[in-house]
């Protein structure tokens, strides 16, 4: 599928849920695919990307940053305390804040640095103890917390478990979001972002419907 195929689906979720056009913003997941399917994307005018890795996109996306005007990065996967400093250089936004130490170190570094990116909380919707992200009971504590530190937090961020239906996932953050005031809800990959759309999301996460699939399969 093409950027404008996904982006043409995104636009007929929007409309079938009654919500204003482009009101959804399309982050393509750009993470372990190959640099031409990379680069035909920014080709056709897409400028808005998600890497899970700080290291990776250290690595492939300054040259791009170079060649293409207005390029965005977001960090969607976990980010370890001690390369805090160099996400903040590199991303835009950070989707994965998901512990009071990272709080406190996004914080410390914001000052130092004088800007901060964007922040989503990570959810654990599904209560999965190998997964990352605050569990839903925890969350609205977390949202005080992270908001006494003066952090510009935007939203909240789920991952759904695989084998789940995931609109109750999606409606459970909506409902976290709401009750805190909070506009920004990431939500909705590859599978399921019409569903998501449905349930208010603002950023889609969408890596193989843009690009194929990964190689690591
Ligand atoms: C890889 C990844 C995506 C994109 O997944 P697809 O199924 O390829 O669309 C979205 N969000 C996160 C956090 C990811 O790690």
């Amino acid at each position: 599928m093409s950027i404008e195929q996904v982006r043409e689906r995104v636009a007929a979720a929007e409309s079938a849920a009654g919500r204003a056009p482009c009101s959804v913003r399309l982050i393509a997941v750009s993470k372990k695919q190959p640099d031409d399917r990379v680069e035909a994307v920014l080709e056709a005018g897409h400028r808005l990307f998600g890497e899970n890795r700080v290291q990776e996109a250290a690595g492939k996306w300054p040259a791009w940053k170079e060649r293409f005007e207005g390029v965005e990065m977001h960090l969607l996967g976990p980010l370890q305390t001690n390369k805090t400093r160099q996400a903040m250089e590199l991303f835009d936004a950070i989707h994965s804040l998901d512990r009071p130490k990272l709080a406190r170190t996004l914080a410390r570094l914001a000052q130092e640095l004088g800007h901060c990116p964007a922040l989503f909380i990570e959810v654990n919707t599904g209560e999965e103890p190998q997964k990352a992200g605050i569990l839903p009971g925890a969350t609205d504590d977390f949202i005080a917390e992270v908001r006494r530190l003066d952090l510009p937090l935007q939203g909240l961020m789920c991952i759904p478990p695989a084998e789940d239906d995931p609109a109750p996932h999606f409606r459970l953050l909506a409902q976290i979001a709401a009750r805190n005031g909070l506009d920004g809800l990431s939500m909705g990959m590859s599978g399921d972002f019409e569903t998501a759309i449905a349930e208010g999301a603002t950023h889609v996460r969408v890596g193989s419907a843009v690009f194929g699939a990964r190689e690591d399969g």
